[in-house]
C-alpha cells in the first residue's frame, strides 16, 4: 500500500465508529471521487451500492477499525470492477496476429512498438510490425523508426492504399520469414467515423486476428467510454490497452471501460519510451487510484465532515442549554467501541485536538453508564429536575451510591460549562480547568 493510503488508514483507525449516516456520507464522497476520476455515473452508482451492501453485510459499524475495513472493501470492489485478475494475450496460432484499433493519437503506433519489444525480450518471440496507416506517409515512417529502435522488422508497402491487402500480404511475408507474431498497426481518425470503422472491420475480417486490442488514451476520460463502445460494437475486441498513464490521470477510464464493454484491460502504457509498457494489474490500479488520495482521503474527509455535522448539532444544543445526559452517554457509547477514555474526550467537539495529550484515567468514569441508564428520559434531557429523592432512586437502580450520582452530576455540570466556554472561544480557560 502506498504511503498516503497508510496515512489515511492511520487517521481512520483513531477515528471511532462509522455510523450508518457516516457510511452513506462516505459513499457519497467515494462516488464523487469516482466521478471526478471520469467514471461514468451509472458505474459509480452501482459501485457505491455494492460497497454499501458489503459494508453493511460485514457489519462495518461494529468493528473496531471501521475506517480500515471500509477502505479495504472499497479497494477490493475497485479491483473487482477492473477485472479482478490479470489477463494475458493469446498467442496460439503461428503466426499469431495482433490487430491494433483506436483513435488517432491514442498511442497505437507507439504501443505496437512497445508490444513488439515486450514480446521479443520477455517471451523470446520474433515479431513483425505492419504499417497499415496508409493515409499519412509520416505514419509509415514513424513505425520504421520505432522498428529500428527496438530492432524489429517492419513491413510496409509504398504506394499501396489498401490496408486489407497490406495486412494479408504481411502475414504471408511473416510466414516466409519466420516471424511468429504479426502486429498490425492501423490508421485512426480524430473521432469515430463510418469510413474508419468499415476499414478496420474489413481488416479484422480478412486477417482474423488472435487478439484485437483497443488502444485508448487514458486522459480522454468520458469520451474513452463512448469510443470503446463504438469499437467494441464493430470489432468485439479482446482487450484494452490504456496508454498515457504516466501523467496524473487517475485511471477512471479503466473503470468505466471495463464496466461498459466488459472486456479486460490487458496492458498499460506509461511513457513514450519503448520499455514503458506494463501488464495491467487490477489490484495495482486500485492501489494507484486509492494511493493518489482520490478515495481514501475522501473517506477520511467524509468522516471529518460527519463529525463536524455532529458537532454543529451538539453546539446548537449547548447554546440552547439542551445538552443532556443522552448526549453525554452517546459519546461514551461511541468510545466503548474503541475502548479508550481519551478518545471520548477527543470526540467532544472542539476539545479533541486540545485535549489529545492530557492524561485521563479510564476508570474515573466507571459506573457512569449505569447511572445514566437508571435515569428517566426527563432526567436525562433536563438534569436540573434531579433532586435528592431522585438521586436516591437512581443510585439504587444503578447499584451505586448517592455520592457517585452527585459526582457524575458535578462532572456533567463541568462538562456542560466547558462546552459553553468553548463556544465562547474560551478554549484556553477550559484547558486550565482541566489541568487542575
Ligand atoms: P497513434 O496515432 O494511435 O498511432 O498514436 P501514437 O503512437 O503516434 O502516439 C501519439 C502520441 O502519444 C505520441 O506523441 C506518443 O509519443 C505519445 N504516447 C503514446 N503512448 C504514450 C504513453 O504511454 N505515455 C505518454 N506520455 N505518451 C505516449
Ligand atoms: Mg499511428
Amino acid at each position: 500500500l502506498s504511503d498516503k493510503l497508510d496515512k489515511a488508514l492511520h487517521v481512520l483507525k483513531g477515528h471511532g465508529s462509522i455510523t450508518e449516516v457516516n457510511v452513506a456520507e462516505t459513499l457519497k464522497e467515494v462516488r464523487r471521487a469516482l466521478l471526478d476520476a471520469d467514471v461514468n455515473f451509472k458505474t459509480a452508482k452501482e459501485f457505491t451500492n455494492r460497497v454499501k451492501d458489503k459494508a453493511l453485510g460485514q457489519d462495518v459499524l461494529t468493528t473496531l477499525q471501521p475506517g480500515q475495513l471500509m477502505v479495504k472493501i472499497v479497494k477490493d470492489e475497485l479491483t473487482e470492477l477492473m477485472g479482478g485478475d490479470t489477463v494475458g494475450i493469446s498467442l496460439k496460432s503461428s503466426p499469431s496476429v495482433i490487430l491494433m484499433s483506436g483513435l488517432q493519437g491514442s498511442g497505437k503506433t507507439t504501443f505496437s512498438g512497445k508490444l513488439a519489444n515486450y514480446l521479443k525480450t520477455k517471451k523470446t518471440k520474433k515479431p513483425l510490425l505492419v504499417a497499415c496507416d496508409v493515409y499519412r506517409p509520416a505514419a509509415i515512417n514513424q513505425l520504421h523508426v520505432v522498428g529500428e529502435q527496438i530492432k524489429v522488422d517492419v513491413y510496409s508497402e509504398e504506394g499501396n492504399m489498401d490496408p486489407v491487402a497490406i495486412a494479408t500480404n504481411a502475414i504471408a511475408h511473416a510466414k516466409q520469414n519466420g516471424h511468429n507474431v504479426v502486429i498490425v498497426d492501423t490508421a485512426g481518425r480524430l473521432a469515430v467515423d463510418e469510413e474508419m470503422m468499415t476499414e478496420i472491420a474489413n481488416i479484422h475480417n480478412a486477417i482474423t486476428p488472435d487478439e484485437t486490442l483497443f488502444v485508448v488514451d487514458s486522459m480522454t476520460g468520458q469520451d474513452a467510454v463512448n469510443t470503446a463502445k463504438a469499437f467494441n460494437d464493430k470489432l468485439n475486441f479482446d482487450g484494452v490497452v490504456l496508454t498515457k498513464l504516466d501523467g496524473d490521470t487517475r485511471g477512471g477510464a479503466a473503470i468505466s471501460i471495463k464496466s461498459v464493454v466488459n472486456k479486460p484491460i490487458k496492458f498499460i502504457g506509461t511513457g513514450e519510451k519503448m520499455d514503458a509498457i506494463d501488464v495491467f494489474h487490477p489490484a495495482r490500479m486500485a492501489d494507484r487510484i486509492l494511493g493518489m488520495g482520490d478515495v481514501v482521503s475522501l473517506v477520511e474527509r467524509a468522516q471529518e465532515q460527519f463529525d463536524e455535522e455532529e458537532a454543529r448539532k451538539l453546539q446548537k444544543k449547548i447554546a440552547k442549554n439542551q445538552f443532556g445526559f443522552d448526549d453525554f452517554i452517546k459519546q461514551i457509547q461511541q468510545v466503548k467501541k474503541m475502548g479508550s477514555m481519551k478518545d471520548l474526550i477527543g470526540m467532544i467537539p472542539g476539545a479533541g485536538k486540545a485535549l489529545k495529550d492530557v492524561d485521563i484515567d479510564d476508570d474515573a468514569f466507571k459506573g457512569i453508564e449505569a447511572i445514566i441508564h437508571s435515569m428517566t428520559p426527563e432526567e436525562r434531557s433536563t438534569p436540573s429536575v434531579i433532586n435528592g429523592s431522585r438521586k436516591k432512586r437512581i443510585a439504587k437502580g444503578s447499584g451505586t451510591s448517592v455520592q457517585e450520582v452527585n459526582q457524575l452530576m458535578k462532572q456533567f455540570d463541568q462538562m456542560s460549562k466547558m462546552m459553553k466556554m468553548m463556544q465562547g472561544g474560551g478554549g484556553r480557560k477550559m484547558m486550565q480547568m482541566m489541568g487542575k
